[in-house]
């Protein structure tokens, strides 16, 4: 039976490459997958997915008027896919995740979607707040805090390496980085 699994981690945990294996495993298998990417993130070639290690896959863009059912259900009739991957899973609308689950319950096609669970200020986003109602399977992809315990929230730090409390949810190409922490030091705004 076809289930939508929601990936979650805080940053730098491997997601990508967790996705990039995955996919890699059902093609040497000789089956066929479809990989979907956010369209603003445009970190690496447009319609590539690309871990920090090295590995790289072809996607299929999607924005906020994305159909991923249309997408998906179009993509299938030319070709059977025996899986979909979508990366950067935070990003979707809640109707985004709603398709999902429909392209697992009509076009019984397995569904592996990889997010973050939370934002810098602690929030969900709305793909990740749906996913984590939705998905048949939760699966927690772990990192580790400079403490040593479970990282489960994200810190964003300014150029100057100082913690930002506030700002939009999303900064693409900007120069602030992520750092994973746990709860406590996420309370604490301590990034090391
Ligand atoms: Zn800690």
């Amino acid at each position: 039976m076809a289930k939508l699994y929601f990936y979650y981690s805080s940053m730098n945990a491997g997601k990508t490459t967790t996705l990039l294996q995955s996919n890699y495993n059902y093609l040497e298998r000789g089956m066929k997958t479809l990989l979907f990417t956010p369209a603003f993130d445009h970190r690496f070639k447009t319609g590539t997915i690309t871990s920090r290690i090295g590995l790289s896959a072809e996607a299929e863009l999607f924005d906020a008027h994305t159909n991923l059912l249309k997408l998906a259900q179009e993509r299938h009739q030319a070709l059977y896919r025996h899986c979909i991957l979508v990366d950067e899973a935070q990003f979707l609308s809640k109707d985004q995740v709603l398709q999902l689950t429909e392209i697992v319950d009509t076009l019984k096609i397995p569904t592996l979607a990889y997010g973050l669970r939370t934002d810098y200020q602690g929030e969900t986003f709305p793909g990740s707040q749906y996913l984590l109602a939705w998905a048949d399977n939760l699966i927690e992809i772990k990192t580790i805090c400079h403490c040593g315990k479970k990282a489960t929230h994200v810190l964003r730090l300014d150029e100057q390496g100082r913690v930002v409390s506030a700002g939009d949810q999303v900064m693409i190409g900007g120069n602030d980085r992520y750092v994973s922490v746990c709860r406590t030091h996420f309370t604490a705004k301590q990034a090391r």
